[in-house]
């Protein structure tokens, strides 16, 4: 299969004479690993080292997507809840003001909420 195919393993086949780039990695013996380098970081495929992120921002939009479940807690939606929840604190606050305002012009009974209850309660409109 390989018996005529000389240009096969050509990338492996190198000896102290090879005149291509070699590894910088240090091996755990302690010499200098010898097998050729062929990534950007001049390490060889088995001392490549770690990654070295993202380099492009189309590279990090990518990124960012896969990181991405639902979309529920990115800033935007999580700015978009906040601004939800404001909202449904000044209308709650406005109608405490109402309902105080009634309240001390004597449109409503104090206890007019318990009153509703029974009210809710006898007629079973609930
Ligand atoms: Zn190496």
């Amino acid at each position: 299969m390989t018996k005529n195919n000389l240009l096969r393993g050509i990338p492996w086949r190198f000896g102290p004479n090879w005149p291509g780039k070699r590894c910088e990695a240090k091996t755990r013996k302690g010499t200098p690993c010898q097998r050729p380098a062929k990534l950007p970081v001049g390490r060889c495929r088995l001392h490549g080292g770690a990654s070295t992120g993202p380099r492009t921002k189309d590279g990090l939009k990518r990124l960012v997507e896969s990181k991405i479940k639902h979309g529920r807690f990115t800033k935007l939606e999580r700015s978009k809840a906040k601004a939800r929840a404001e909202q449904g604190r000044i209308i709650r606050r406005e109608l405490k003001e109402l309902e105080t305002w009634f309240i001390d012009n004597g449109h409503l009974k104090k206890n007019w909420r318990k009153d509703l209850d029974v009210f809710f309660q006898k007629t079973s409109l609930r």
